[in-house]
């Protein structure tokens, strides 16, 4: 049962506490709040400098793009002949911007024969290949630069981006063929430094000025942080700020159009994932339904989600005071655990639920079936509290 989209019907639970007392779920179930997605679009889309794109990878569950397009977003970063043909489908009359560096030949006639106009490339090889498939006609072709990390939680240059040297010889050929020149970068993930992007967009400005070329835009990526720790909640509004006067900075008056392309700082917080303690070991150690080879994948990379409550069968809340925990996963594998040790409340026992909230990103699109598990379903709701 998921959420579906025009067909069956459609349960808009009230919160996890009421879907807990009546389905007394056994699988680990995300939750989404449309509401909040729409509310947290419409922080970019007043509050970014530029165009604001999401980046699909994140989380692409139909309910998702649909209340992203209505909420006003117009345009999808895309990385796949899947992405490509998911936005076709749900969001025809928004920009795709494929922007995936690498992409085979068979891939790029995919690309071509739907329509994208919008690409990047980080080296001189692939470069070669989209000249040799795709058509000059208002086609945009964007260089992806790289600087060495600052303030990401997880290190996206180490697999794509060129040096600014080959990122001014990539944009003179590009506006040489008569292309429309852009530059793009991605700072990382869950970046709470608007250095991050300070530094890239002074960077571009140099690019610019080393090839003599003029960037139509700039693609400053995704990476804006989602809410993860309890009582720290990320500034959006000083990124934003950050940008603007850095771009203005940088550029004066010959200043690209700006684009980004948020995954985790759109999706992440309107979601929840409600898991089942299956076992309290011999009140030591908790065994979740769910774990590092589901919904929770990427928190030995990035660390854990302190946002938690935990809710008793009936749905109400558990008080205890807060108490540090071994938390591992249902599979046999020993890495199926949680980072460290997290807090929960004192009088937590078997059967009651875990709410991770914050959840929506890299967490539906990563769960694996691993040993027989992640059975995960998608269900609505007013509310993730
Ligand atoms: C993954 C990715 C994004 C989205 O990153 P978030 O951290 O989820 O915002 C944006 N752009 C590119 C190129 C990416 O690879």
């Amino acid at each position: 049962m998921g959420l579906t989209e025009g067909r069956g019907p459609k349960t808009v639970w009230k919160n996890p506490a009421e879907l807990i007392r009546v389905l007394a779920p056994e699988n680990p179930v995300m939750v989404l709040d449309r509401s909040r997605l729409r509310a947290t679009a419409q922080r970019f889309l007043q509050g970014f400098p530029g165009l604001v794109t999401y980046a699909v990878k994140s989380n692409p569950h139909p309910a998702i793009i649909r209340t992203l397009v209505s909420a006003g977003v117009q345009g999808f970063d895309v990385a796949s002949p899947f992405e490509i043909d998911l936005i076709s489908r749900l969001a025809p009359k928004a920009a795709r911007h494929y922007h995936n560096p690498v992409r085979s030949r068979s891939e790029i006639a995919h690309a071509v024969e739907a329509g994208i106009k919008s690409w990047s490339v980080d080296s001189r090889s692939e470069l070669q290949k989209i000249f040799e498939r795709v058509p000059v006609e208002n086609c945009e072709i964007s260089a992806r630069f790289k600087l060495p990390v600052l303030g990401a939680a997880y290190d996206f240059g180490s697999k794509f981006g060129a040096s600014p040297e080959l990122t001014a010889e990539l944009l003179r050929e590009i506006a040489g063929r008569g292309y429309i020149p852009s530059l793009n970068f991605h700072p990382g993930t869950q970046c709470v430094d608007p250095h991050a992007w300070e530094s890239y967009i002074a960077t571009a400005a140099e690019i610019c000025r080393m090839a003599g070329v003029k960037a139509r835009r700039l693609n400053v990526g995704g990476g804006f942080p989602s809410h993860r720790i309890g009582g720290i909640e990320p500034d959006l509004t000083k990124i934003f700020d950050a940008i603007e006067t850095a771009t203005a900075t940088a550029f004066g008056a010959d200043r690209p159009e700006l684009v980004c392309e948020p995954g985790r700082g759109i999706c992440a917080d309107a979601h929840a994932l409600v898991t089942r303690i299956k076992a309290v070991r011999d009140d030591t150690h908790v065994f979740l339904n769910d774990g590092v080879y589901g919904g929770l994948t990427e928190l030995p990379q990035i660390g854990n989600l302190d946002r938690l409550q935990v809710l008793t069968p009936e749905g109400v809340r558990r008080g205890g005071a807060p108490v540090p925990r071994v938390i591992f996963g249902p599979t046999c594998d020993s890495l199926d655990r949680l980072p460290g040790e997290v807090n929960l409340p004192a009088d937590v026992q078997e059967g009651d639920y875990v709410i991770f909230h914050g959840a929506g990103a890299y967490s539906t699109v990563t769960n694996t079936r691993f040993n027989g598990f992640g059975q995960m379903t998608y269900l609505s709701v007013q509310s993730v509290f």
